[in-house]
């Protein structure tokens, strides 16, 4: 199995600290393992289906079986081994040119993520060789590297020294995403490789910075099913990582998706104000015992696009009206994520929070603080 060890300070301490508690092990270790045997496998697999070769059944078996492709499935089902292999013979058999056509003339907005995987495939047919140097440790391991010094300037100074163990990277080639998902990271390569070097540096640096941000709060909370709490930290995680590679909004890039995405991804940012006023809402009707539990439990439903068009809307203003360093400082801290963004909300003359949220909100975080038990009183 072909494998790559990313170290950041020195793996012999990370080796000699695994009697530690697991705890210790998850601040103190920093090593991170990635896998690109899925997407070296696909990538030669292709490169015989443009020659005229199209794969065997035993081909089939044995792409799937290499480790990023084997996590995928059982992470995502067995349904996306389908999708690959229906993608697979439109962009690369020269003889499904007219299916591959008639796709290209359908709106991508209506798009199956099997056709969003056409799509990205046929994308990458005139970057194979790229794709394969790409591919090779020495350069993933600088990459890294580079990722790992990269995250540190958007943290705070306490972390900046941290070596936590980041989720295992495996690269495959699918739609054009990365996923964290059951703390894996899946990413498509050529998605990967379209940001171009200082882009994959960036994101490398933007999947690392969620686990930076777990630290804080694992130091004070406990983990909650609470809907508007984990709202809240949806946009405040992927808003604060995208300070690393998305930088402004709205944006004109979007990885390897199209303009249409562009469109419908910058909407729902401009929508954000009215987003917040929803969840405000909820939260008080709540309060008031007139929207029930049920609705207040879908309150994940606000936070579009995993969170990442409201958190970079409430992230960003907090960075462009209050400065980098307060943007950087909030890391774990719900409380003073909302706190923040109502005061840089009041001089840019956006929704702001009612303070019936914001005491909600803290509220709920005072109840979760470790060393207390679920009714908020001192515990041992
Ligand atoms: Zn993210």
């Amino acid at each position: 199995m072909k494998h790559i060890l990313i170290t950041t300070v020195t793996l012999l301490f990370c080796l000699i600290q695994t009697g530690r508690s697991q705890q210790a092990i998850a601040t103190e270790s920093c090593a991170s393992r990635c896998s690109i045997e899925s997407a070296a496998a696909f990538l030669q697999m292709a490169q015989r289906a443009m020659q005229g070769t199209q794969p065997a059944e035993a081909d089939w078996q044995k792409l799937f079986a290499t480790e990023g492709y084997q996590r995928l499935f059982e992470v995502m089902g067995d349904k996306w081994k389908g999708y690959i292999r229906q993608a697979f013979p439109v962009a690369f058999d020269p003889t499904r040119q007219a299916a591959l056509d008639s796709l290209s003339a359908k709106p991508a907005q209506g798009w199956s993520v099997e056709e969003f995987m056409m799509h990205n495939f046929a994308s990458m047919k005139p970057h194979i060789d790229e794709l394969e140097a790409l591919l090779t440790q020495s350069h993933f391991d600088e990459l890294f590297r580079r990722a790992d010094a990269r995250v540190r300037e958007f943290l705070p100074e306490k972390y900046r020294q941290a070596t936590p163990r980041y989720k295992d990277f495996h690269f495959v080639c699918m739609d054009p995403e990365s996923r964290t998902m059951e703390g894996d990271i899946f990413m498509d390569v050529y998605s990967f490789f379209y940001e171009g070097e200082q882009g994959m540096v960036n994101l490398l640096a933007h999947e690392m910075h969620h686990t930076f941000w777990d630290l804080p709060y694992a130091e004070k909370y406990r983990e909650t099913d609470d809907a508007v709490i984990r709202t809240l930290r949806r946009m405040q995680v992927e808003g604060m990582a995208d300070m690393i590679n998305k930088i402004t909004m709205p944006t004109d890039r979007l990885g390897a998706y199209g303009p249409e995405f562009i469109e419908m991804y910058n909407q729902a940012y401009a929508d954000t104000p009215e987003a917040l006023q929803v969840l405000d809402e909820m939260v008080q009707g709540y309060l008031d015992k007139q929207v029930p539990q049920d609705i207040y439990d879908a309150a994940t439903e606000v936070a579009l696009y995993g969170g990442h068009t409201g958190g970079d809307y409430m992230v960003f203003l907090i960075r462009d009206r209050l400065g980098m360093e307060a943007a950087v400082n909030m890391c774990g801290d719900i409380v003073a994520f909302v706190k923040l963004y109502n005061e840089a909300a009041r001089q840019a003359g956006t929704y702001v929070f009612s303070d019936r949220f914001v005491n909600h909100v803290e509220k709920v975080m005072e109840g979760l603080r470790k060393g207390k038990d679920k009714n908020g009183s001192s515990g041992k």
